[in-house]
């Protein structure tokens, strides 16, 4: 225990992260094939070629988004039969009951290998799972923590309504008990991958009699029930990543309940917790874009520019300051801490960077980068321009965040009007 109170995990010894670096670039090694070395996290170089900027993990047209997520999903199994897929789990449900920062650091080695994209997890590992983990039942956690980090699951959340984003605890999806199930009825919408995944994280109302937070409750619903209507809707990156769903008598088992009846709401917090900080750390991006942007300036010879310079610095300031947010939010989650207001002010500091990020493409491309011309590193970042306002939105508006801020941090009153 700190000073504080909260419990502290060990740091990770020297010894075992380099025991641990050698067993998995060995492993890698054998299993898949390095990428070229201006094809790295490092970034592209000055050469003009390499990895070109994503901030969505969408690979265009539906087929190809299926052919991603199994080839994905083949490969995650062999990750995790391996011994490298969920290092900090606990042993019981299918973690190897290691230190947690193995997990990260895992991650970082195998992004220097040509593996397939498994960013479309990031919402089951980052956002479902902790929430699984805190509040599911001994039995849901057997059922499916295992399969969630093996990849065999792919999650997508099913939490907003047309009436419900901001004040999410509005939502009117209805559940009502009808013995060993729940009989759920409503729309929910915004779903990202809903149209590739196999389990929802559904939010509905249990009690409409009671105060509107205390009346919620989360189920994992699997996606092919009967029932379950889900409907791409495109948006103006040109990738149809958003799903609505229709609900209509959709069965879902009373043992698939994360947490008691009424307990949605302090479930559904450990999910938002964690997707902030998920937001705000990139995690699951395997190129870091602030390397791409200043590979870019020195192919286009504009790294002499006091302009450039400037900026280029200050994106850098954004990328320290967001990895050692992300190291102490790291230890707090490793350490069973509850989140509080820190993942807010990542998630900020990171929208931030992206729309500074897309400034300075912008400086940089001029007309080039509105133009498709197959040109490296040119109208990639027409995409990631277009991504940037979304993350500004997801998992709750700039403005919420400084909400949350203004009140948790700074002690301001409270919202006039609100519960
Ligand atoms: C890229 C992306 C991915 C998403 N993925 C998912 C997903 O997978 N699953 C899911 O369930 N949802 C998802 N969403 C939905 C997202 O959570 C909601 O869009 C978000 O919470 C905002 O809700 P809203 O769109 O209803 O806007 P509203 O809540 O109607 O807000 C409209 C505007 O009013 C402002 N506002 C509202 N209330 C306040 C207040 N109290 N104080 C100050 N300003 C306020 C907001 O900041 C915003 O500018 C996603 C959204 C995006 C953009």
């Amino acid at each position: 225990m700190s000073e504080t109170g909260e419990a502290v995990v060990p740091e990770l010894s020297d010894e075992e992260r380099r025991a641990f670096v050698a067993d998995a670039t060995a492993w890698l090694d054998d299993h898949a094939d390095r990428r070229a070395s201006d094809d790295t996290t490092a970034g592209p170089t000055a050469s003009g070629e390499g990895r070109e900027i994503a901030l969505m993990a969408s690979a265009g047209d539906i087929d190809a988004e299926r052919e991603q997520i199994a080839l994905a999903k083949a490969w995650r199994a062999r990750v995790f039969d391996a011994g490298f897929g969920w290092m900090g789990g606990p042993v019981e449900y299918g973690g190897a009951g290691r230190h947690p920062d193995l997990d990260h650091l895992y991650r970082s080695i195998e992004a220097q290998y040509d593996v397939p994209d498994q960013r479309a997890w990031n919402v089951t590992w980052e956002m479902v799972a902790p929430a699984v983990s805190a509040h599911g039942s001994h039995e849901l956690k057997q059922r499916f923590l295992r399969p969630f980090y093996r990849g065999e699951l792919l999650c997508s959340q099913l939490l907003s309504e047309p009436e419900a984003g901001s004040d999410l605890a509005g939502l009117r999806t209805r559940a009502v008990r009808d013995g060993d199930e729940w009989v759920v009825n409503g729309q929910k919408v915004w779903s990202s991958y809903a149209h590739l995944a196999d389990i929802g994280q559904l939010m509905t109302r249990t009690d409409p009699e009671v105060p509107k937070h205390q009346g919620l409750s989360m189920f994992l619903l699997p996606l092919e029930s009967a029932g379950v209507e889900r409907r791409p809707l495109r948006q103006m990156n040109g990738n149809a990543e958003f799903n609505e769903i229709f609900l209509t008598d959709v069965r879902v088992p009373h043992r698939n309940m994360v947490g008691d009846p009424g307990g949605g709401w302090r479930a559904v917090l450990t999910t938002l917790m964690s997707e902030r900080r998920a937001v705000g750390s990139g995690s699951g991006a395997t190129i870091d874009p602030v390397d791409v942007i200043a590979g870019l300036a020195q192919h286009l010879d504009r790294t002499g520019e006091p302009v450039v310079r400037q900026r280029l610095a200050a994106l850098h300031t954004d990328r320290r300051l967001l990895e050692w947010l992300g190291m102490r939010l790291a230890e707090d989650v490793a350490a069973g801490n509850e989140l509080g207001p820190q993942g807010s002010i990542m998630k900020l500091l990171a929208n931030g960077r992206n729309i500074r990020l897309g400034e300075l493409a912008g400086h940089l491309l001029g007309e080039a980068m509105v133009a498709d011309t197959g040109a490296w590193n040119t109208f990639a970042w027409s995409d990631f321009l277009c991504s940037a306002p979304g993350l500004r939105i997801a998992g709750g508006t700039d403005e919420i965040q400084h909400n949350i801020l203004g009140e948790r941090v700074l002690g301001l009153p409270r919202e006039p009007g609100r519960s």
